[in-house]
């Protein structure tokens, strides 16, 4: 599939455009606004400029990569493309009216891909005739960075249209994993248990925004804290995720938004792009935008064992109770939502796995890494944890419910 148009120049489809024209497609580049367009193409030959600085490309394949990218000025003018990405805003009507249009503007045969985060990509399949040729690609941000793409397959997706873009991310140099059209597909789904728990943690007075960090990144392995992804990501967007998936997973206790994260949203403290979340970006020393109300915390001596038992079989033995506590939790939640999503059968174990590794940067793969602490063992924390709860958020997933 080398011909391509990309359907809004925002952050996403300037990222995608410039990771398919480097990788030799050409790319036709269509935004409701044509100026936006334009940033876009200046934006990248920046970034394409800096990779010559850094002697990484030369300046023959800056201007080959550069000419191999049109803006286009309506998706009626296409003409015939192989893949066409839409990366317009997140928005089910407008996203409706561009399939439509590129419907009619593509021959039967071009696949019609939807960079949606949250949206059905079946309901989105709704505004064309032909729903086989409609499929989910989601791409991580920066796309030309990230080695991640979700394929994802609508309930009428022809499987050799996910096939095509599935062997097509590959030769991109990306690590494509498959994954059914589901809430919040593999990553933003088994992802949540990182945030939710942190946050409750927080909540309860357990531990500080940078200890729950710290603990994460030296005890699990971890690359960033949760406190410093969301302020990374944005706590504006990390909630709308957290909402998205949590609706329309039918509103389960365990991925109930969190106050916290709300609150924080409300009055505008939404991360690094503020100045100011879970962290303040304003010091000369980066420092917690507030205090933990900490308070004792009784754990019963069935959970303690099973704490001690989950800690010691992941290799984390000197560590205090704290540290171990607010590790087996968040990681224990983490390990549930990616057992029901592969008890769900979104995705197959290697490529949940993968998709966490690639998609988020975690040490390991949820549940490679349940297998080597032992699917018992798991069970044994979620359920003393389960006990300390009236909502039942802890109970374990089949996979290790029936562990024997
Ligand atoms: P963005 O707001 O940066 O860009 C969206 C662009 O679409 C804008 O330039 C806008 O002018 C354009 N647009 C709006 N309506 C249009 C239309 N009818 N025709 C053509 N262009 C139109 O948004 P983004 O962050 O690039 O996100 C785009 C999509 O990618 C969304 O579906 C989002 O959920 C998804 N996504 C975003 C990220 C991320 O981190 N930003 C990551 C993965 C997926």
């Amino acid at each position: 599939m080398n011909d391509l148009a990309i359907i809004g120049a925002g952050t996403m489809g300037t990222g995608i455009a410039q990771l398919t024209a480097t990788r030799g497609c050409t790319v036709r580049l269509i935004d409701v606004n044509k100026d936006v367009a334009e940033i876009a193409l200046a934006s990248i030959r920046k970034r394409l400029d800096r990779s010559v600085e850094k002697g990484r490309i030369s300046e023959a394949q800056r201007e080959a990569i550069m000419g191999r990218i049109q803006i286009q000025k309506a998706i009626e003018d296409l003409g015939d493309v192989d893949l066409a990405i839409e990366a317009v805003v997140e928005n089910m009507d407008i996203k409706h009216k561009v399939f439509t249009a590129l419907e009619r503007a593509t021959s039967d045969s071009a696949v019609l891909a939807s960079n949606t985060s949250s949206l059905s990509i079946s309901k989105i399949a709704d505004a064309v005739r032909d729903p086989s040729r409609v499929i989910g690609m989601h791409f991580f941000n920066p796309a030309p960075i990230m080695p991640l793409v979700e394929i994802v397959a609508g309930d009428k997706s022809d499987s050799a249209a996910v096939d095509k873009a599935y062997e097509a991310t590959k030769a991109w140099g990306k690590t494509p994993v498959r994954v059914k059209d589901t809430p919040g597909f593999i990553v933003n789904r088994v992802a949540r248990g990182f945030y939710l728990e942190s946050l409750r943690l927080l909540d309860e007075g357990v531990s500080g925004v940078d200890e729950i960090d710290c603990i994460m990144r030296a005890f699990g392995g971890f690359k960033m804290g949760p406190f410093e992804l969301m302020d990374l990501i944005g706590i504006d967007v990390n909630y709308a995720v957290t909402t998205s998936v949590f609706e329309q997973m039918g509103k389960p206790a365990r991925l109930a938004p969190h106050e916290i994260q709300r609150k924080l949203v409300e009055a505008g403290h939404i991360g690094r792009k503020a100045g100011r979340g879970f962290y303040l970006y304003d010091a000369p020393v980066r420092v917690a935008s507030f205090p933990v109300d900490r308070k004792n915390f009784d754990l019963s001596p069935l959970l303690r064992d099973a704490m001690r038992n989950f800690c010691t079989r992941a290799g984390v033995i000197d560590a205090g109770t704290t540290e171990q506590y607010v590790l087996s939790r968040v990681l224990a939640a983490i390990m549930n939502e990616a057992g029901r999503a592969y008890g769900d059968q979104i995705a197959t174990s290697d490529d949940i796995d993968t998709a966490m590794i690639r998609g988020t940067n975690y040490p390991k793969g949820p549940l490679a890494w349940a297998d080597e602490i032992g699917h018992r063992n798991v069970r044994g924390l979620l359920k003393s944890l389960n006990e300390q709860t009236t909502d039942r958020r802890y109970d374990p997933a089949p996979l290790y419910a029936n562990a024997l």
